[in-house]
């Protein structure tokens, strides 16, 4: 973990997301990292069980990036590790029908994991000060509150025995025009091309200015941001499933033990 320590955001920190170089590989190549993946994948199997079994608490991973970055490979390529029952995962879209009609934690506390589960978030609470404020669709006091507000529920998460850990996908600008480029060029890939990314694209500097503010203001000792350096997809991987890896083994978790005397008890 020495090599990305650097990575994870030091609380109340500021954050210039353009001194990290999104090639960033940790001085690993390819075939090493691959390799590693696999093996703390099955130890995620291991843990998550383990989790699954104690039922005491949960853990919630958050994964934003600007489009392209990467949030939906890395839920088909590390998500996989844990077993689909125990792991439950949640986009989030522009809120629409009741969503709208309430403040921007209520779908989100909803979604959060039960004791024993992982939860993955696809997106989260956090477009609410990103594209947000992009658009600025909240702005001055209320939209400034809303980061002291994000530490308190997390902190409140984290209180009841949920722990929340949070990536953030680093990908160039030019990385993301070679992937638009791919999506609109491989006939599998057109399905996930939006014109709306474009129109994103264009606002690079205003969300790279929002993804600053947000990571600076909101990594915390008890929910910490990774900025993940994500141009090459198994660096990429590879530091989500250590990070996971880590943390859960930071758990310290045992077996439950039963009260039963099992040397009384006879499978017959
Ligand atoms: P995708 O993840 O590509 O399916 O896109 C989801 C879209 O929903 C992105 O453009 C997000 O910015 C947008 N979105 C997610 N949450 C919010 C929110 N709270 N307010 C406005 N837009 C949002
Ligand atoms: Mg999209």
């Amino acid at each position: 973990m020495k090599e990305i320590k650097h990575l994870c955001v030091k609380p109340g920190s500021e954050v210039d997301l353009e001194s990290i170089d999104p090639e960033f590989c940790g001085g690993l190549d390819k075939e090493t990292a691959r390799a590693q993946t696999a093996e703390d994948l099955q130890a995620l199997e291991h843990l998550q069980q383990q989790l699954y079994a104690e039922d005491k608490r949960a853990l919630l991973v958050v994964l934003q990036g600007i489009d392209t970055a990467g949030k939906d490979g890395v839920i088909r390529k590390v998500m996989t590790g844990f077993n689909p029952q125990g792991c439950v995962v949640t986009p989030f879209k522009k809120p629409a029908g009741e969503e709208v009609e309430h403040d921007y934690l209520w779908r989100v506390h909803k979604a959060c994991p039960r004791r024993g589960e992982v939860g993955v978030f696809n997106r989260s609470h956090y477009e609410d000060v990103l594209v947000v404020r992009v658009h600025e669709l909240v702005h001055g006091k209320r939209l400034e509150r809303r980061y002291d507000t994000i530490n308190g529920f997390e902190r409140m998460l984290t209180d009841e025995g949920t722990h929340v850990v949070k990536f953030f996908l680093w990908i160039s600008q030019d990385e993301q025009k070679k992937r638009l480029q791919e999506r609109l060029e491989d006939p599998e890939k057109n399905w996930k091309f939006s014109e709306a990314d474009l129109k994103e694209r264009a606002l690079w500097k205003e969300y790279i200015e929002a993804f600053n503010i947000a990571l600076g203001r909101c990594s915390t000792e008890h929910a910490p941001w990774w900025i993940v350096p994500a141009n090459r997809k198994w660096f990429r991987d590879w530091m989500v499933a250590r990070v996971l890896r880590t943390t859960l083994e930071g758990f310290k978790m045992e077996w439950p033990r039963t009260t039963l005397d099992l040397t009384k008890v006879k499978v017959k």
